[in-house]
């Protein structure tokens, strides 16, 4: 599966103009112990690989099959993977994203990864299962009900599947991918998921570069994604691993780069600071690009609200949401949900906003 990324909340690439309504925010006792909890996690610093070019099925959509990456010559030697893991965590890197095409497809790759750098993330289709002595968390991609999979992914009885190889994996948390035509759908999935005691997440379709297809998001489809998000997020508490911020951020008109201006290393110069420094997007051949380095690379930029991007690029902007308890409480209850997401061992808390709060200098659509 396609996807990535990982965070670097530690790399604030704005300095507090407000300090003192900072510490006053943190005279809240429930804000403070928040923040304690989450500024734990700062050392994070994340790097993505495409662990191969294969995957066993095909989706409409998919970015990985944009561009050029795909055909680059796959790297399946271990021990050269165990090389570049070492190089990486010398450079300071401590966190993966191993996506792909398909990593369940390379288990021996991932392993080796594993072995050098403990924390980390898989994204999935979920179709082959990941041998638990990777303990990573693992993101199962749904882009709708079994129908709507069958149709657009080419996969038969997708959900099922994916549950009978995750259901009781501490490892995994399902990610619904809302497009503008599977709304509706996600109720039934929700539901599904949550019998079955799962956790689940929410992402939102962002096209590929050049993508003019029917998956692609309008202000009306994002509107009903949001509605959707909210509902699912107070019916199944246990289950959803959301905040409203995060339904707010990733469903407004404005994309996340005109929101919060992308710190990924395609959209920031800066190679001196945050992600702009130590990001790296290596494909399968172990090369990586730095004009084309982010998350989620052949992704449009202006349409950009998927969730892997988010979570670095919303928690970079740490100070421009200090301004007050609401914004600052949104901010931290992105962050913790980011962190139950993407980190093993991390437990959500229970969210601090109960509004939906706008992102510093916009309105809240
Ligand atoms: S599962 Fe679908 S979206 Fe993921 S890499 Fe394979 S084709 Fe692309
Ligand atoms: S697609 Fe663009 S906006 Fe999104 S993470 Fe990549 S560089 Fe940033």
């Amino acid at each position: 599966m396609g996807v990535s990324s990982m965070k670097q909340a530690g790399n604030y690439q704005e300095r507090s103009t407000k300090e003192w309504s900072f510490s006053e925010i943190l005279t809240n006792r429930e804000i403070r112990e928040r923040w304690e909890k989450v500024r734990n996690y700062f050392f994070l610093r994340e790097s993505t690989y495409d662990m191969t070019n294969r995957c066993n099925i095909r989706c409409q959509g998919c970015y990985y099959y944009e561009g050029e990456k795909q055909f680059v010559r796959e790297i399946k030697d271990p021990n050269m993977w165990r090389k570049l893991m070492q190089a990486e965590k010398a450079r300071g890197i401590t966190y993966v994203v191993l996506a792909g095409a398909e990593p369940s497809l390379v288990p021996e790759l991932c392993e080796v990864c594993f072995e050098e750098m403990p924390l980390g993330t898989i994204a999935s289709n979920g179709l082959k299962p990941i041998p638990e002595s990777i303990n990573y968390k693992i993101h199962i991609s749904v882009w709708g009900n079994d129908e709507t999979s069958l149709k657009i992914r080419n996969a038969k009885d997708m959900l099922l599947r994916q549950i009978e190889n995750y259901r009781r994996d501490p490892r995994a948390v399902f990610v619904y991918t809302f497009t503008k035509e599977n709304i509706d759908q996600v109720y039934e999935v929700a539901e599904t998921l949550a019998r079955q005691g799962c956790k689940l997440t929410f992402n939102a379709f962002s096209a590929p570069v050049g993508y003019a297809g029917p998956l692609r998001h309008t202000p009306a489809s994002l509107g009903q994604t949001r509605k959707a998000m909210v509902d699912l997020l107070s019916r199944y508490p246990e289950n959803v691993l959301f905040s409203l911020y995060s339904a707010v951020a990733h469903t407004h008109r404005c994309g996340l780069h005109s929101l919060y201006a992308c710190s990924y290393p395609r959209m920031n110069p800066s190679i001196h600071l945050g992600l702009g420094r130590s990001f790296r997007q290596y494909r399968a051949d172990l090369t990586w690009d730095r004009d084309a380095a982010c998350c989620v690379p052949d992704t449009d930029c202006d349409d950009c609200r998927h969730y892997a991007a988010g979570s670095a690029v919303v928690t970079a902007r740490l100070f421009r949401h200090a301004s007050d308890n609401d914004t600052f409480m949104s901010w931290l209850d992105y962050v913790d949900t980011y962190l139950a997401v993407w980190v093993m061992e991390y437990s959500k808390g229970e969210n601090l906003s109960h509004r939906l709060v706008p992102p510093p200098g916009h309105g809240v659509f």
